[in-house]
Order: C-alpha cells, then structure tokens, then sequence
C-alpha cells in the first residue's frame, strides 16, 4: 500500500508537484503510484477493510491524486471526478429547489448549459452577469443566492475577475464563492487564498497537461464542504478510474516547469501580435494593455498560455488563418504540451446567435490560441505564414 505523504505547508510548489500526495510503495518501493485497477478491495473480516472497499467510493491511485491537487491549491482536501463537469456538477448538488446561482456572463459554455439547460428545471435560478462589475453582481445577489460562480481569467476574451472581491461579496450575502481555477492553474493563482471556499478544475487542461485524459476535481479548506463533497461524488458516482488518476498524477509533477514556458511563450506571441499590422486587438492579462493588468498581476504570479487576438479580417478570412496553421493543431481545448487554435465564433461559441455574440465581444475576427511548448520562434513563424497566406500581407 501507498502512504499518502501530505502536501508539506513549507515546501515550495514545485516540490509538492513532484512529491505531494506519493510516498514510495511500502511494500515494492514503486516511486510511482501504481494503478490500482482493482474494483473492489479483500476485507479482513465482514466489515473490516484495510481504508478501501469498492472503487467508487474510493482508489488508492484516485486517493493520491486527490491528496496531490489539495496539496498544490493549498488546500485541506481535494476530490477527483470524471470530468470538469462533473466536478462543477457536484458543487451544484450542494443547492435545493428554489436557491439561486449568480455567474459570469461568459463562463465556460459547458457550465452555462449546465446551469440552464439541466438545473433550471431543477427550480434553481442562475443570473449571468459581468463579474467585473461589482455593483451589477451586488445587485443580482438576494436572499436565495447560495452561489457565487467566478471563472478568471475568463474564455476567451481573458477578462480577469478580482477573487477577494467577489469571495467578500459572496459572504456578504450568505453565498458561497467557487471559482473556476482551470485557466490559471494553481501556479499561477489559488482562489482559495483569496477567499473563495471551492475551487473547481477540469484537469483535462493544464493539470493532465497532455491532452491524453479528460478528469476534473474540487478542493477546499471546508471539512464540511468535502464530506459533502465526498457523499455526492460516492452517490452520483461521476469518479475516474485508477488509469485517469494516473495519468494526471504523472501530468502535475512537471505542472510548474510546463507553466512556466507556456506563460513565456504567450508572452512573447501576445507582444509579438500587439504589434501586428493584421490583428486589431489581443487579449492576454500579461499586455500592459489589458484592462485589467494590474489586478492580473496582484492576483496571479504569471499570466498564463492563453492568448485570444482579433484580426482584422471576416468570419471566411480567419476560419482560413486557424485552418492554414502547421504548427498550431486545429482544435477546441487547451493546456496540452502541443499548440491549439480555433476561431470561437465557428467552433467553442457558435452555439451563440451571432448579433449576440458579436455584442458580447466574440467578433468574427476572433482567434484563440492555446500555446504550447514548441520553441516560440517556431509558432511566431507559423502564425505569420497563416495570417500572410489568409490575409495577402
Ligand atoms: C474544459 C473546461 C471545463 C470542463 O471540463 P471537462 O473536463 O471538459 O469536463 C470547465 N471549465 C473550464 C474553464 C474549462 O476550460
């Protein structure tokens, strides 16, 4: 059996990336968790197992992984699931008929259909707002308000929300404050230290790092909050399986070093795009353009790999940039190793109408780029052929 070392309060992320939440095997010295692909466990008497009897309710590669993610938000607890949605899903549990949910006009389009398209005929009320407006979030909280939902920085225009702000506000009112830590990560930013009570990933991103494996988790300091937490995921039984739970334990041991040059290479792109005579706007916290700079940096220790721009060009023309790239894949998601493009108003957001869309900022010129590890000389080059070659520069 595996011991769970413990996220250690003095050791540095990096170390807890590599360490938190593993010990060498004490029977084997594995130094890898194994995979525990075993569904139930041998109990030594009716009713006396050794800390596990069936896979739902818990595995011990799933129990490393959990204790890992806490240990990088610097949280107490920390529980896996299936995928991103499941873990937003199981916050939403906490709720009963009649409460109300306030959140960000522009999260995440999975968590906006949950909310409407499956809670609300669960009698829950979800106001969508600009987070960024503090006064029209105040406004949207009442007596029922059990939930704040803030995503920062956010997909794809990359506005940044302030987290003690909106956590005092939540509290203010009663309400819980969960925040959406997937775009950040924990090396960057950890809500929790800003006042949120939940934060929520989809480890399908940054945290797996690979595009290998789809999973999501939710951590806390909240012991109440977890058991909770721990009583749904074992209930509704949207958990990952042992091989998941490996493959994202084996994602966040390099999670800093990742981080880092992802951060570097967007930098660099997003400077190098502000400045290109094709493209009419970019949307990266890091830009001391960005309306939001100062919070960003306040917030968050690096400005992350996502860089969205807004050519100056049609919805025909740039559907021929993003589909002219070598280098960059085509496709939605984000935080793999390898560079992605997409063009939200024909691919994450086409769903919109597109009056509304293009009120809400997703103009057809608009291109998202998940940037990846590749030497950044290489993807500059790649971006300027496709942009040369679309646009005749
Ligand atoms: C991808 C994503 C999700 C959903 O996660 P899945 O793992 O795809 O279920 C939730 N929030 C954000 C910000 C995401 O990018």
């Amino acid at each position: 059996m595996t011991d769970h070392g413990e996220g250690d309060a003095d050791r540095r992320i990096e170390t807890d990336a590599v360490h938190a939440g593993q010990e060498p095997d004490a029977e084997t010295g594995a130094v890898m968790t194994p995979v525990y692909a075993s569904s139930t466990f041998a109990q030594d008497g009716p009713g006396e197992d050794r800390g596990y009897e069936y896979s739902r309710t818990g595995n011990p590669t799933r129990t490393d992984l959990e204790a890992n993610l806490a240990a990088l938000e610097g949280a107490e607890f920390g529980r896996a699931f299936a995928s991103g949605m499941a873990a937003i899903n199981t916050v939403l549990n906490l709720l009963e008929s009649g409460d109300g949910v306030v959140a960000g006009d522009d999260v995440y389009g999975g968590t906006h259909r949950l909310f409407r398209q499956v809670y609300e005929d669960y009698d829950l009320s979800f106001d969508f707002v600009d987070t960024t407006d503090h006064d029209a979030v105040a406004e949207a909280m009442g007596p029922d308000t059990e939930l704040l939902w803030v995503e920062t920085p956010t997909n794809p225009l990359m506005r940044v929300n302030d987290v003690a702000a909106l956590s005092e506000l939540a509290h203010e009112y009663g309400a819980l404050c969960a925040g959406d830590n997937t775009f950040a990560t924990p090396y960057l930013q950890r809500p929790l230290e800003f006042g949120a009570d939940v934060v929520s990933h989809s480890l399908t991103k940054y945290l797996g790092g690979h595009s290998d494996v789809v999973g999501g988790a939710l951590v806390t300091d909240d012991p109440e909050l977890d058991e909770r937490f721990g009583f749904y995921q074992n209930s509704v039984g949207a958990t990952p399986g042992p091989f998941e739970a490996f493959l994202v334990l084996r994602g966040t041991k390099t999670l800093p070093v990742r981080m880092d040059r992802h951060c570097e290479n967007a930098r660099t792109l997003a400077a190098w795009l502000a400045d290109h005579p094709d493209v009419s706007r970019v949307y990266y916290p890091g830009l001391e353009s960005h309306p939001q700079h100062e919070l960003a940096a306040a917030q968050m220790s690096d400005f992350g790999g996502m860089v969205s721009f807004e050519l100056d060009a049609t919805l025909e023309e740039t559907s021929e940039v993003v589909s002219n790239t070598e280098v960059f894949t085509l496709a939605e998601s984000l935080g793999g190793v390898e560079s992605l493009i997409e063009q939200p108003a024909s691919m994450t957001h086409a769903a919109i109408p597109r009056e509304q869309r293009i009120e809400a900022g997703l103009r057809d010129g608009l291109v998202r780029a998940s940037v990846g590890l590749e030497h950044v000389a290489d993807l500059q080059a790649d971006l300027a052929a496709a942009i040369d070659g679309a646009l005749g520069g």
